[in-house]
């Protein structure tokens, strides 16, 4: 077989990709390791932001949006006291959309297989060969369990944080730097009404936090100590706690459908890319869920490889893909910063015992000055916005 791009994963950067590719008459394959029904049931991200929201329109894509637009507004609560902060107006009237990330997916494979896009799903061997070749080679096994092996100018790796693209690049190529935070979470999905705005919340118990996933679908975020996960974490002591840390002792419970401990973690590979193989999103980096920033910033890689790519097809202009890792890897650090820097301010407000006091007025001094100072605030409202436009 033979294609121009293969992009190796359907989350939200290979779907992205191979539909804006499919938007530019450029072949491409694209395979999944996993079924249909589980990708489009795995949540995770909650909100497009509006850099994201504005590229979608730009490739007539705004139909891949689900569920309602964000009204920029965001609460912090602190000690029980809420502070509303209108960061759609802050941006200057930029505003994006609580999309669940499996709507996204689910929209984003639609339209690239009504489109005709050839999307192939459970494909459980996928290996990378020949990267610095004229044609580089994939080779993995067909539904049918027949080898296969597709030849391509352009491999994408798309495939996450443990996906075989990264691990195909040769010792010594590329470095990774890792940071850990230190802090650990409680994931909650659960049947129940969302709040009114995305709640970040913070007391002396620890950072809690609230946001939608659809009408009546919560997802609650938990700081827990280091050695807890779901076991330690039963409803009976999960509502309870939830009620103090978000001071709300009204906020009513529901069926918990999903229960996940997630350690914070950062990661950045560099160079993106190598030979005739382009890095994006997940497979390049690690954000924190922190600042809500991990699938916009991948969405904004599969974009910028996609002008690359099609300048290079198109044109024969290679400049965009040698360009490409710099350009991705200048904003994936910018955004690191600011996941970082929300983190730091949001966990060392709360329980002084991790950080000491010293810490945690730093870090409540670094919080009020969102409220009263508004060129901080400004600064903030961009970020949220996204970088760019
Ligand atoms: P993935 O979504 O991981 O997709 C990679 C795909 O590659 C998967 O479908 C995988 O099955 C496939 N794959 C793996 N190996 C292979 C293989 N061998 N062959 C073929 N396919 C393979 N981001 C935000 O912007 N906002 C948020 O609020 C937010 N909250 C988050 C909360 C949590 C709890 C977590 C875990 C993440 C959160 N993120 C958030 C981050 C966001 O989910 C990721 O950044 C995003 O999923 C990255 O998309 P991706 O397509 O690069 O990777």
């Amino acid at each position: 077989e033979q294609t121009t791009v293969v992009v190796i994963g359907a989350g939200p950067t290979g779907l992205t990709l191979a539909n804006l590719l499919q938007r530019s008459d450029i072949p491409c394959v694209l395979l999944e390791r996993r079924s249909r029904d589980f990708v489009e049931n795995r949540h995770r991200a909650g909100i497009v932001d509006a850099r994201v929201r504005q590229l979608y329109e730009d490739w007539g894509l705004a139909d891949v949006l689900g569920g309602p637009p964000d009204d920029g507004l965001l609460e912090f609560r602190v000690d029980g006291v809420a502070h509303l902060v209108d960061h759609a107006r802050l941006s200057g009237g930029r505003y994006g959309w609580l999309c669940p990330q499996q709507v996204l997916v689910r929209n984003l494979i639609t339209t690239f297989t009504d489109g005709g896009g050839d999307l192939r799903f459970d494909v459980p061997d996928v290996a990378i060969h020949d990267l610095t070749a004229d044609r580089a080679r994939v080779t993995c096994t067909g539904p049918a369990g027949e080898p296969t092996t597709i030849e391509a100018r352009y491999v994408a790796g798309c495939d996450g944080a443990r996906g075989p693209s990264r691990v195909s690049v040769p010792p010594g190529t590329m470095a990774t730097y890792t940071f850990d935070h230190e802090v650990s979470w409680l994931t909650i999905m659960a049947t129940t009404p969302p709040p009114p705005h995305p709640l970040l919340s913070v007391s002396d118990q620890g950072y809690a936090a609230h946001f939608y996933r659809g009408p009546q679908a919560s997802r609650y975020y938990l700081q827990c100590g280091p050695q807890d996960g779901p076991p330690e974490w039963p409803a009976e002591r999960l509502w309870p706690e939830l009620r103090v840390r978000l001071g709300d002792a009204q906020l009513p419970d529901g069926p918990i459908t999903e229960i996940r401990r997630v350690d914070m973690r950062s990661e950045v590979c560099e160079p993106m890319s190598h030979g005739r193989m382009f890095l994006a999103g997940d497979s390049a980096h690690v954000m924190t869920p922190m600042g809500g920033k991990g699938m916009n910033l991948a969405v904004l890689e599969a974009e910028t490889l996609a002008l690359a790519i099609r300048a290079a097809v198109r044109d024969g202009d290679e400049a965009g893909l040698r360009g490409y890792s710099t350009t991705c890897l200048e904003r994936a650090w910018r955004y690191q910063e600011f996941s970082r820097w929300m983190l730091e301010m949001l966990h060392d407000s709360g329980d002084s015992s991790r950080v000491g006091p010293f810490r945690r007025r730093l870090a409540r001094t670094r919080l009020a000055a969102l409220f009263t100072d508004s060129t901080a605030a400004r600064v903030f409202g961009e970020m949220m916005a996204g970088v760019g436009n």
